[in-house]
């Protein structure tokens, strides 16, 4: 009777040992999980936060605070630069 009696304990404490292990494991991955969106949404939102206009000559994606601006109409033309801008001046008869 003894021997059924530490079987059931033994495998009690069997499940509640394997039960911690798997509550353990949860914790690690989502932890890992956490940090790996954290640095994700990091390099998704820079602390400094940049707007990017689109080059009407070149179609490049520019930096506003570095492009040429230039108003046509109450429009904003964006230029990554000085050339992208004169072109743009040469095909509308503003240079
Ligand atoms: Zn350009």
């Amino acid at each position: 009777m003894e021997l059924v009696i530490y079987l059931i304990h033994f495998l009690f404490l069997f499940f509640i040992f394997k039960s911690l292990i798997g509550l353990f494991q949860n914790n690690i991955n989502t932890d890992s999980r956490d940090k790996h969106s954290e640095a994700l949404e990091a390099t998704k939102t820079p602390t400094i936060e940049k707007i990017f206009v689109k080059d009407f000559e070149c179609n490049r994606e520019i930096d506003k605070s570095k492009a040429y601006i230039i108003v046509n109409n109450e429009q904003e033309y964006y230029f990554c630069s000085w050339d992208c801008r004169n072109k743009y001046l040469l095909k509308h008869g503003q240079a």
